[in-house]
């Protein structure tokens, strides 16, 4: 390339760009010294374009242009907002529960001023942040009494730590427990700084293995719910209400690692029942333990309830403090839990409840109105479908409960190439400025709408891509 000043086109000094109106509302919007930043990043792309050999347009209206759409880039949030239609309602990855227009409500109005977050009004004293949420688990679990913390990992962890530390917790191996990669039982019993002792088998524990495990330095008998795994065939598990009268009478703590609690039977509303809180309370579960954002609909955060003796050894651990929640989620907390005193409101107002109770009919008459545009979005070299899909809850709950739900099903007219056709369609839906996340399932991409929380913005994603493809035709 020739790189003599006579060959170079004439790239304009970064003082003439900013000086374009262009960069004006570039100055106005993101500052100056965001704007001379990316005016240099694109001043010198250009040059790097002109030397590879590319023709380059270096007028300072168009240095301008580029160096806005680079600020308006760099601006977006990295947090996006998605649309999930993976059919996996609590999905980890995108963030589990949507929270309730209450809660919401509830922590703006906590960001925006002082709080009584450790504050007693009454008295002018000092109070405790986990006040505000103590009274409704009591309330609502029957417990009696209760701590939060930042997530149920946290709350397994302080548990652990503060009635076991140096000394034995058993566990059967049925439910040595890994969730998502990064939560493993053994893992965090040897963060919390006590021993291990597993009994019986992968499939079968008995009572008496429990009985025979108990020693001088036992400190806690363990029962963790197989969130994302179910043992079947020749199976015996040893059910909380049978294990705690043996703790009881060997004066052990009886913790119930709950995973994804739930308030409610889960029956009255059309889904399959899973054990709740307030059971495993009476089944005699010294403390109980539970996330905040999975069934419960909540913000992230892990509950403890259960006797109160134990649960101010908790609360006393020092961990505690490095664990705590902060006023926000503990605001969005209150009203999320206020929620479940009216429970013929609840699937109305907690938005977790009113996509898992979505009939599988609806969400088929839906799918079938988006058919037309999601063929136009996806074009010829594709067929679509509505189709019967099956959602399930997420985050460990029920995993093997698949709830009837509809959907839309993308496939490749052109069988060769069909897998690498639907995976770029599937990155094209991911690159739409609201991503629509869904899955790709024997050979079909599919699109289940349970988790489809706002119909105008699939609508506009739908527009968005049939334009971007009819436009890359032309
Ligand atoms: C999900 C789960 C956890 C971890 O809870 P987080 O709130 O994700 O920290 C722990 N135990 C069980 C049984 C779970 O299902």
């Amino acid at each position: 390339m020739d790189d003599s000043p006579s060959a170079r086109p004439p790239f304009p000094a970064v003082d003439r760009v900013l000086a374009a109106p262009q960069a004006a509302v570039a100055i106005e919007r993101y500052g100056r010294v965001a704007t001379v930043a990316a005016v240099r990043a694109s001043l010198a792309a250009a040059r790097s374009a002109w030397l590879a050999g590319a023709a380059v347009d270096v007028s300072v209206e168009r240095i301008a242009i580029v160096a806005t759409a680079r600020l308006e880039a760099d601006d977006a949030p990295s947090q996006r907002r998605v649309l999930n239609l993976t059919g996996t309602v609590l999905h980890t990855n995108l963030g589990r529960a949507l929270l309730s227009e209450e809660a919401i409500a509830a922590v703006t109005a906590a960001m925006r001023s002082p709080t009584a977050l450790e504050f007693d009004v009454a008295t002018g004293q000092r109070g405790e942040r986990d006040d505000h949420v103590r009274g409704l688990l009591r309330e609502l679990t029957g417990a009696e009494d209760a701590v939060a913390v930042n997530n149920n990992a946290a709350a397994v962890l302080l548990t652990l730590n503060s009635l076991s530390e140096g000394r034995e917790t058993i566990v059967s191996r049925g439910e040595l427990i890994e969730i998502g990669g990064s939560f493993r039982m053994p893992s965090i019993m040897a963060r919390a700084g006590c021993r291990l002792v597993e009994v019986g088998t992968t499939n079968r524990t008995h009572l008496a293995d429990y009985a025979e495990a108990i020693g001088p330095d036992t400190a806690l008998l363990m029962k963790v719910h197989p969130s994302n795994y179910r043992v079947e065939g020749f199976t015996k598990e040893v059910a909380a209400k049978e294990l705690a009268p043996l703790a009881r009478e060997r004066q052990l703590p009886l913790v119930d690692d709950l995973g994804s609690g739930v308030l409610v039977d889960l029956s009255a509303y059309g889904l399959q029942r899973e054990r709740t809180v307030q059971e495993a309370v009476a089944d005699g579960g010294d403390l109980v333990t539970f996330s905040g954002d999975k069934l419960l609909g909540g913000p992230q955060a892990g509950l403890v309830v259960g006797r109160a003796d134990l649960v101010k050894r908790l609360a006393k651990n020092h961990l505690k403090r490095a664990l705590r929640l902060d006023k926000l989620r503990l605001a969005a907390l209150e009203a999320t839990l206020k929620l479940y005193r009216d429970p013929d409101r609840l699937a109305r107002r907690l938005p977790t409840l009113a996509l898992l109770t979505r009939p599988a009919d609806a969400l088929k008459t839906l799918a079938a109105r988006f058919a037309p545009a999601l063929a136009r979005a996806v074009g010829p070299a594709f067929a679509v479908a509505v189709v019967d899909a099956e959602s399930q809850i997420g985050s460990g709950a029920l995993p093997l409960a698949a709830i009837p739900s509809g959907g839309l099903a993308v496939s490749a007219s052109e069988g060769k190439r069909a897998g690498s056709a639907l995976t770029e369609l599937a990155a094209a839906f991911r690159a739409l400025s609201v991503p629509v996340i869904g899955r790709i399932a024997d050979d079909r991409l599919i699109f289940d709408l349970r988790g489809l929380d706002d119909e105008a913005v699939f609508d506009a994603m739908l527009a968005e891509l049939a334009s971007a493809r009819e436009g890359a035709a032309a």
